[in-house]
């Protein structure tokens, strides 16, 4: 059975200090254990994975996860932190392909790829984004351009590393602005990814993988979202800054 994954992504939000009390508080509202085959992942600035690693300690259900990668694996590239160096720090997790990352720093498909494949390799299990903007599901070819978006990131993979990538998708209309997609409009794109995987991989493959939604999910809406049948649990943006909220999605996993 595919795992429930509840993944905050805290963006570029909290000091120190903020980033180890939300951490504890989050931990201590676990403390009787997550909804069976849940998973957490706290995915923190880069200054903040160490210490936040180190207040979870050794769990199987609560974990710490990168926000992004590089695109080479070492050398010289100012301000950019490797797949490899996340592994060697025992980071096991890393978004790649956030819509902010495609939208402001220059993450071509191409890009992600690569991300994907090193991150991969580096033995971290990358969390990989798609999604369209409000344009494109204006237009009615959102399919299209998430399928374009899965093809050139993740199909090319053999079927051993697929089943070690985990997808969200997250429409951009919806990150941020509080305009959540439907739970209806989260299952459809859920089961056309999922029918993507199953041409290429085989059905036993497809359903191994879990899809995650984000774009404003919040403990209010989680749960008709999650008790779709593609939606396997959420990546969360805004509603994990604030523990009790971010606990109340976990809840509804
Ligand atoms: C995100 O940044 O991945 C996200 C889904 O943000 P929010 O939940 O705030 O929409």
């Amino acid at each position: 059975m595919r795992k429930k994954i509840i993944a905050g992504n805290w963006k570029m939000n909290k000091t120190l200090s903020e980033a180890r009390a939300l951490c504890t508080e989050i931990q201590s509202g676990l403390a009787g254990g997550l909804p069976e085959n849940t998973i957490s992942i706290l995915c923190v600035p880069g200054l903040y994975l160490l210490p936040v690693k180190e207040l979870i300690g050794n769990t199987s259900s609560l974990f710490v996860g990168a926000q992004n990668s590089a695109a080479f694996t070492d050398g010289a590239f100012t301000g950019e932190t490797s797949a490899t160096q996340l592994a060697a720090a025992s980071i096991p997790y890393v978004i790649i392909g956030h819509s902010e990352r495609r939208s402001l720093f220059g993450d071509t498909d191409e890009v992600i790829k690569t991300k994907i494949d090193l991150a991969l390799e580096a033995g971290i299990t990358p969390i990989f984004c798609c999604g369209e903007p409000k344009e494109i599901r204006e237009a009615g070819t959102h399919e299209s351009l998430v399928k374009s978006q899965v093809e050139a990131a993740i199909l090319h993979l053999d079927a051993s590393s697929i089943k070690k990538v985990v997808i969200a998708y997250e429409p951009v209309w919806a990150i941020g602005t509080g305009l959540t997609a439907s739970s209806q409009q989260a299952q459809d794109m859920h089961a056309f990814i999922r029918s993507l995987l199953l041409k290429v991989y085989g059905k036993e493959t497809a359903d191994s993988i879990s899809i995650l939604y984000g774009g404003s999910v919040k403990a209010s809406n989680a749960k008709e979202l999650f008790e779709m049948p593609d939606v396997d649990g959420g990546l969360v943006g805004g509603a994990s800054l604030q523990a009790a909220e971010f606990l109340g999605i976990i809840q509804c996993a």
